[in-house]
């Protein structure tokens, strides 16, 4: 048996779509397969599709949220009611084509634990988010000492054993992508060109991305932590100097009242570091909040067709 795990939210104008394609798919394939939709607390016509779909389809399930949960905890949902030997992960907007699926499994059958899609093309992406996202997964991988393959999305198949493993993870802040490599096992990048989204905008705007982007590097690295200790000494050293500068200056005769202008620049850097690094340690502490409430991580509405379980 093969999960799929699909997320969505507000996807009402490419569920279909995506439905036929990845049935498509899987039927060539030629073994048992179930597609878990999780629906996350979507405000337009998705739940009533998914259901729909789940009344036709004897393979198609459905996790509907209480809310909107996010992204990553979508198809943390959709992995711990998976019950398939081998879990794939995909978008539910097409941007990740399901034709690279048979090669994934193709390189389960080898031997590997994770098969991951690796974009070397980002296709009707803007410019501004091919170029961040570039820049920021080679940041990524200075900033933490997990090796978090680069260019890599959340499309991927993943062994039982990496899923149980994953389930073990109690993390709250979920950054699904740096987690399996976490848990390490043998893992194959498969490169493809990301597509265009087939209907619909993004469900991820700035912000969502942002703190995405921020949840990667905070749950994997403590070096932000580190940074305000070697600018401390950094920044110390210069004043030590500067002060030298100041004392032989009032020693030797100069005139020692000007220089206003610099006191304030001076005051106001300082200032300014003292704010970033408080951001950087109240970041943390508040991640340390957020799991100390042991709160579950998600809360689910409604359940369809997981009682057709045995029949596929
Ligand atoms: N998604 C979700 N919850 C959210 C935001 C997005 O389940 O709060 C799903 C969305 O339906 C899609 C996938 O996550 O299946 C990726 O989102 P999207 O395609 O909008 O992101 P992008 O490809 O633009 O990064
Ligand atoms: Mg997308």
């Amino acid at each position: 048996m093969i999960s799929v795990v699909i997320p969505l939210y507000n996807e009402e104008e490419v569920l279909t779509e995506t439905h036929a394609r990845l049935s498509a798919v899987m039927r060539s394939v030629g073994e048992a397969y179930e597609l878990i939709f999780v629906n996350d607390g979507s405000r337009d016509k998705t739940p009533e599709i998914a259901a729909g779909l789940c009344e036709k389809d004897p393979h198609a399930r459905l996790i509907s949220f209480s809310r909107n949960f996010g992204h990553q905890i979508a198809i943390t949902a959709g992995m711990d009611y998976a019950v398939g030997d081998a879990v794939i992960l995909i978008d539910a907007d097409l941007q990740d084509p399901p034709e690279l699926i048979p090669e994934m499994i193709k390189k389960w059958k080898e031997g590997y634990h994770v098969v991951y899609g690796k974009r070397i093309k980002r296709n009707g992406e803007t410019a501004f988010k091919k170029f961040t996202a570039k820049l920021y997964y080679r940041f990524l991988r200075r900033m933490t000492d997990v090796n978090i393959p680069t260019d890599t999305g959340d499309f991927r198949l993943m062994d039982r054993k990496v899923c149980e493993a994953m389930k073990k993870l109690g993390e709250r802040n979920r950054y699904v992508r740096g987690l399996v490599s976490w848990v390490g096992f043998r893992q194959y990048g498969l490169e493809y060109i990301r597509e265009e989204r087939f209907a619909g905008k993004t469900k991820y705007p700035l912000k969502k991305m942002l703190r995405l982007a921020m949840d990667g590097i905070t749950s994997f690295s403590n070096k932000p932590l580190k940074l305000a200790t070697y600018m401390g000494f950094f920044l110390s050293g210069l004043s030590f100097i500067y002060l030298l500068v100041v004392l032989s200056q009032k020693l030797f005769g100069y005139p020692t009242a000007w220089g206003w202008a610099s006191l304030l620049a001076v005051q106001l850097f300082f200032n300014g570091v003292m704010l970033i690094m408080l951001g950087i340690i109240g970041t943390y502490i508040g991640r340390i909040y957020e799991e100390s409430k042991g709160r579950p991580l998600y809360i689910v509405r409604e359940e369809i067709g997981f009682s057709k379980k045995d029949e596929n």
